[in-house]
């Protein structure tokens, strides 16, 4: 605690104000709702600032929006193009103005909000660029055999509130650049970001193709329930996830569901532990941990455990944690106060049942939500923090003895996100990793992520794809014509 202490900016938040409420977008307008919410910087723990409180009805009429904007916004791909671009423009000249805000209602550092404005622009423009090819499957004497994909009309889009923005945007990309309308709702943790952007899209977007509201899981349940809705982009945990699978079922709408991981990394005995730790810290603690795709778990070659557990926990005591608006921070808090909790629990159940902290193992005195960067050994399977999604700045370094237990180890869980394996030798490294039952594997890194390839979860850590063409055919259905010659 006391290098941690050593380690906490005495910076003291300005945290940025909202100079006009902000509104939900709803049909090109903007939207003003009677009740509001507050919303809470995670670095003070105090309200800085109201949302405006999506009702029923707001869902209704976004949802009409977008049905009535289907049929223009789908019949011209040209157009759809010309407006990402457009988008990715007008994110690029919002950022400014909207990175502090996210900052303030989410915690990470002032770079990291940046970065996912940048991102955000990316991705739009990603999808404005991306070619797919004619899909002529036969071609002979007697037939012209197409498919085709169809947009499916109005997208509920759902996101959290670890990367309100990225993640929200890699949905509405592919969404849109397919032919589709959108109704995009963040998490009511950090509703700021995106309702500023939903603004800045306004001018551009036609009406009713991009609406914009706010609300927690009864909005969420209405979105999904609603009867204009085909397809459902959700990206959040496991436990609501399943929820949505059941909403969809009622009426069969098309679902993405992109959810919890407890990625395994295992580090083989000839790894170098100095430079792995640098990389592990570098994926482990990114967001301060809140990343699904993120490595949550350890298991190490007993050989090499040891200087591993000192460079990571070296890493750990030197990091600097503060208030993401202090240019020095490193690590921000954790986002909210149940889930600052969580991890506190988790960590003290570990180290109730024996659990050593190399480093960290509290959440840290004073306001807001920040706690210790925690490594933890003297920790194995069947305890919470190693079986459960801890989703924060803890990681357990768990001893293995032979590759095929620690493989099996990894596997033995109901998530599939991601997983990595680390080694001096890549092949050694890549038959490993090719085993873990993950939607995404990694050699020497972890979490490498980008718009053109699949990001994927298997088991309960979603359904469907993101990404790439992958991500773009999530949103359409296939459709086969058959000309007779
Ligand atoms: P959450 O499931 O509590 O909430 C996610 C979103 O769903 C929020 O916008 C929330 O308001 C909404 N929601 C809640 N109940 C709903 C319902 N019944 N119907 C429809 N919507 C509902 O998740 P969270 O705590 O915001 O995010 C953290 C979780 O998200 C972690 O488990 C993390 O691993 C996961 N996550 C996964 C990915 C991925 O791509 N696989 C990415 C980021 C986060």
């Amino acid at each position: 605690m006391a290098d941690l202490e050593t380690h906490m900016s005495p910076f003291t938040a300005q945290t940025p104000a909202t100079q006009t409420p902000t509104t939900l977008t709803i049909d090109g307008d903007a939207v003003t709702a009677e009740k509001t919410f507050d919303v809470i910087n995670p670095a003070t723990g105090e309200t800085f600032a109201t949302a405006p409180e999506t009702t029923v009805e707001h869902v209704d009429a976004a949802f009409d929006a977008a049905a009535r904007a289907f049929p223009d916004w789908r019949a011209d791909e040209d157009a759809r193009r010309a407006t990402l671009r457009a988008m990715a423009d007008a994110v690029d000249a919002a950022a400014g103005a909207v990175a502090p805000v996210l900052t303030a209602e989410q915690g990470k550092p002032l770079s990291e909000s940046q970065r996912e404005l940048r991102t955000a622009a990316l991705w739009l423009r990603y999808y404005a660029d991306l070619e797919r090819e004619r899909e002529v499957i036969r071609d002979d004497r007697d037939a012209l055999v197409e498919v085709v994909r169809r947009p499916l009309g109005p997208v509920a889009a759902i996101a959290p509130w670890n990367f309100p923005i990225t993640i929200g945007v890699a949905k509405v990309a592919p969404a849109l650049r397919a032919g589709n309308t959108v109704v995009w709702k963040p998490s009511p943790f950090t509703p700021l970001s995106t309702l500023m952007l939903g603004e800045a899209l306004r001018a551009v977007a036609p009406a009713g193709v991009l609406n914009v509201i706010t609300g927690g899981g009864e909005i969420g349940a209405a979105m999904t329930a609603h009867p204009l809705t085909r397809k459902i982009s959700f990206t959040g945990s496991t436990a609501t996830g399943k929820k949505i699978a059941a909403a969809a079922s009622a009426d069969l709408k098309r679902l993405t569901l992109e959810l919890g991981g407890n990625d395994a990394a295992i580090v083989l005995d000839d790894a170098d532990p100095g430079r792995v730790a640098e990389r592990l810290f570098a994926t482990a603690f990114s967001n301060s941990g809140q990343v699904c795709v993120a490595p949550k778990r350890v298991y190490a070659a007993r050989s090499v455990l040891p200087a591993l557990v000192d460079a990571l926990a070296e890493r750990a005591r030197a990091a600097k944690v503060g208030d993401g608006a202090d240019p020095a921070t490193e690590l921000g808090p954790i986002n909210n106060a149940p889930q600052r909790d969580r991890v506190a629990e988790l960590v003290a159940d570990a180290l109730a049942r024996g659990a050593v902290a190399a480093a960290g193992g509290k959440a840290i005195e004073g306001p807001g939500y920040f706690f210790e960067p925690t490594i933890l050994t003297g920790v194995g399977d069947g305890v919470r923090i190693v079986d459960e999604e801890q989703f924060g700045p803890a990681l357990p370094v768990i001893a293995f003895d032979d590759v095929e237990d620690a493989l099996a180890r990894a596997n033995a869980s109901t998530f599939g996100l991601g997983g990595s394996v680390w080694s001096g030798d890549a092949d050694r490294a890549t038959a490993v990793a090719a085993r873990l039952e993950s939607g995404m594997s990694w050699v020497n890194t972890h979490t490498a992520l980008s718009a053109g390839q699949p990001f994927a979860g298997v088991k309960w850590s979603g359904l469907g794809v993101e990404g790439g063409l992958w991500g773009l055919d999530g949103f359409t259905d296939i459709k086969l014509i058959h000309r007779a010659r």
